[in-house]
């Protein structure tokens, strides 16, 4: 596993949980502002988890671990094309946010699409990829991690 510098496997952060990523991971944020939303809302890409994942059920954005060496945004980018259809090609990177679990690190990788297509899953670790206002987020179950990243990514990226 190592040789080949793939940073699958688990690992226990400072803070006591368990994490997927023996490099850390990263994930996508894809931020879209229709013409018309409200001031202050935009759309954001979620990928509701397949029951068997960790933290199954919930709403999260693509991502995963990074390989040796892997900067963040290129996993995170590597991992929603994996995960989903969305043309990756055609992102704006905007900023990048860590969360440091000491030991382990969560980086929130935040891109702007100029459109928003219908998005379908790739892969067995989504059940469905959803654009959802950033104003009905209190309607889906979130991931415990990006509930605890939301508040401080929501503006990041902003218009
Ligand atoms: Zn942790």
């Amino acid at each position: 596993m190592i040789a080949t510098g793939s940073g699958d496997g688990w690992v226990h952060c400072a803070q006591g949980h368990k994490h997927w990523g023996v490099f850390g991971a990263a994930g996508l944020l894809v931020r879209f502002r229709a013409d018309g939303d409200p001031p202050g809302v935009d759309r954001i890409l979620l990928q509701h988890r397949a029951a068997w994942s960790h933290h199954g059920g919930t709403w999260g954005i693509p991502g995963g671990a990074r390989d040796r060496g892997e900067s963040a945004p290129a996993t995170a980018l590597r991992e929603a094309g994996e995960e989903s259809t969305l043309d990756v090609g055609a992102v704006e990177i905007m900023d990048s946010y860590v969360d440091d679990h000491g030991g382990w690190t969560y980086t929130t990788v935040v891109v702007r699409a100029v459109e928003a297509p219908p998005v379908r899953v790739r892969g067995t670790e989504s059940i469905e990829l959803r654009w959802v206002r950033t104003d009905h987020l209190g309607g889906l179950e979130l991931h415990p991690g990006f509930a605890t990243t939301w508040p401080r990514v929501r503006r990041i990226g902003t218009l």
